[in-house]
C-alpha cells in the first residue's frame, strides 16, 4: 500500500499534486511519501511485537538525510555498509547504539570511525576482519560487540545479482565453519560476541528460503550456546520483496514474516534485529519524468523521456519491472497501445520497458515510475553529464526539496585540470 493515488484525474503524493511539484522543481525528480515510509516501518515493528526487537532500516536502499530522520524519529535503528553510511546515519541523528555495521570489506579506518563514534554491533564477515577488528578495538582500549554473519547455503530464489546466501556468494562465513570461527573470536580480547547474523538476499517473494535459513540459525544458536558462547541477539537481515508488478501472487506481508520469525526462533529468548530496506522505502517513492518526444520507428514506437538509466538503473541492471503511469489519469476505457519507453542516454540498455501498453501521450506529458523509492536515487550517477536529479519529501500537504539538483557548474567544477596541462 502507498500514498500515491489519483484524485479528480490527477496523481497525488499524499495531499500534494505531483504536477505541482514538477512545475516547481522541473523534471525528472524523485518524490517520497512520509506516510508510506512510516506505515511500512510500523508494519515491521508491529510484526515483531511481543519479542525484544529493533528494526534496523537498511539505509543503502535510500539514504537521504530526511528519509533517515523520518525513520529514526519513529524509533528505527540503521544497518550501514560503509563509513559514509555510518556518518550519514549519525548526521541524521541516529545514536550509535542503534547502528549495526554490515559489509564484507570494512576497512580499518571505517572500523575505527564506528568504534570511536559508538556502535551497536559489527556483523563480521570473515576471519581477517575479526583480526583487524580485534586489533583496532584493543588499540582504542574498547571492546567491539560482534555477531558473525553465517552463510546458510540457502537459495533465495531471487535475481542472481541480489542473492547473497548461497555458498558461492562472497558473503559471510560458511555455516559449517561457524563453531571454529566463533571459538577464534572468543579468544580475542578486543571482541565481545553478542549473537549471530544472516542475510540471504533481496526481493524475496516467498517465505520458504527465510524459513530454511532461520531454522539453521536456530540450530546454530543452540550449538554455540552449548560451546559456551553467550548468543543473545539474532540479526536476521532484510530481503522481503515488494510487488513491483501487480499480479495475483503478491509477496508475503511483514506480519507473515514476523509470524515466521516467532515460529522458528521465538523459543530461544533472543533479541531480534531485522534489516528491511526495500520494503520500507520501495513503494514510498516515485520517479517523475516528462516525455521529450514520441518517435515512430520501424514496427515500433518509442516514448523518449527526460529520465534515464543513470537516474533509475534497476531496469538496466536487474531487468526490473516498474509500473509507469501517466500523472494525468487516462480516461476510463481509453485505447492503449504497445510502446517502448526509453531515456536519452546513448546506450540501448537505457530502456525502461519494451512494448508496454500505454494510453496516448504527447511531448511534455508527465509519467511516474512507481516503486522507485528504494535502490533508485542511491544508485544514480551523472553518466552523460546528466546532473543527479532532485529528491522531494511530501508530508500531508507540505513538500520540500531534500536534495536539490546540482548546477552544471558544480558538476563540471568537480574536475580539476592540472596546472601542467
Ligand atoms: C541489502 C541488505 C539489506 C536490505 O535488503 P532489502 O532487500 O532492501 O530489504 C539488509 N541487510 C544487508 C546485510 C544487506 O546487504
Amino acid at each position: 500500500m502507498d500514498h500515491f493515488l489519483y484524485r479528480d484525474g490527477a496523481l497525488y503524493a499524499e495531499d500534494v499534486a505531483v504536477a505541482d511539484i514538477a512545475a516547481e522543481v522541473g523534471t525528472p525528480f524523485y518524490v517520497y511519501s512520509t506516510a508510506t515510509l512510516l506505515r511500512h516501518f510500523h508494519l515491521f515493528d508491529e510484526a515483531l511485537e511481543g519479542m525484544d526487537h529493533l528494526v534496523c532500516y537498511a539505509m543503502k536502499a535510500n539514504s537521504n538525510q530526511a528519509v533517515l530522520r523520518t525513520l529514526a524519529q519513529a524509533g528505527a535503528g540503521m544497518d550501514v555498509v560503509s563509513g559514509g553510511e555510518y556518518r550519514r546515519a549519525r548526521a541524521a541523528g541516529v545514536p550509535g547504539d542503534r547502528i549495526v555495521f554490515s559489509g564484507v570489506g570494512k576497512t580499518e579506518e571505517e572500523i575505527r570511525t564506528a568504534l570511536q563514534g559508538g556502535i551497536r554491533q559489527f556483523n563480521v564477515e570473515s576471519e581477517p576482519e575479526l583480526a583487524v577488528l580485534n586489533a583496532s578495538a584493543r588499540a582504542l582500549g574498547v571492546t567491539a560487540p560482534i555477531t558473525i554473519r553465517v552463510n546458510p547455503d540457502v537459495d533465495a530464489k531471487t535475481h542472481a545479482k541480489i542473492a547473497t546466501g548461497k555458498s558461492e556468494n562472497k558473503f559471510g562465513i560458511p555455516i559449517a565453519r561457524a563453531r571454529e570461527v566463533y571459538r577464534m573470536a572468543a579468544d580475542m580480547p578486543g571482541l565481545e560476541i553478542v549473537g549471530i547474523d544472516v542475510h540471504i538476499g533481496s526481493q524475496l517473494t516467498d517465505l520458504a528460503p527465510f524459513e530454511a535459513a532461520y531454522r539453521k540459525v536456530a540450530e546454530l544458536t543452540e550449538t554455540l550456546r552449548a560451546d559456551g558462547h553467550d548468543i543473545r541477539r539474532l540479526d536476521l537481515g532484510g530481503g522481503l520483496g515488494i510487488p513491483y508488478e501487480r499480479t495475483n501472487a503478491d509477496p508475503p506481508l511483514p506480519s507473515d514474516y514476523g509470524a515466521l520469525i516467532k515460529r522458528t526462533l521465538g523459543h530461544l529468548g533472543c533479541e531480534i534485529e531485522i534489516e528491511p530496506g526495500r520494503l520500507i522505502a520501495g513503494n514510498a517513492g516515485l520517479m517523475v519524468s516528462a516525455v521529450i518526444y514520441v518517435k515512430s520507428g520501424e514496427g515500433r514506437d518509442f516514448l523518449i523521456l527526460d529520465g534515464a538509466m543513470n537516474d533509475l538503473i534497476r531496469p538496466a541492471m536487474y531487468d526490473a519491472y516498474h509500473d509507469i503511469v501517466p500523472v494525468t489519469e487516462p480516461a476510463a476505457g481509453i485505447d492503449r497501445a504497445p510502446i517502448d519507453i526509453v531515456g536519452p542516454v546513448c546506450e540501448s540498455g537505457d530502456t525502461f520497458a519494451k512494448q508496454r501498453m500505454m494510453p496516448p501521450l504527447a511531448a511534455g506529458d508527465l509519467v511516474a515510475f512507481r516503486s522507485a523509492g528504494a535502490y533508485g536515487a542511491v544508485m544514480s550517477s551523472e553518466y552523460n553529464s546528466r546532473p543527479l536529479i532532485p529528491e522531494i519529501l511530501v508530508k500531508g500537504d507540505q513538500f520540500a526539496v531534500i536534495r536539490r539538483r546540482p548546477t552544471f557548474d558544480e558538476l563540471i567544477n568537480r574536475d580539476t585540470i592540472p596546472e601542467w596541462l
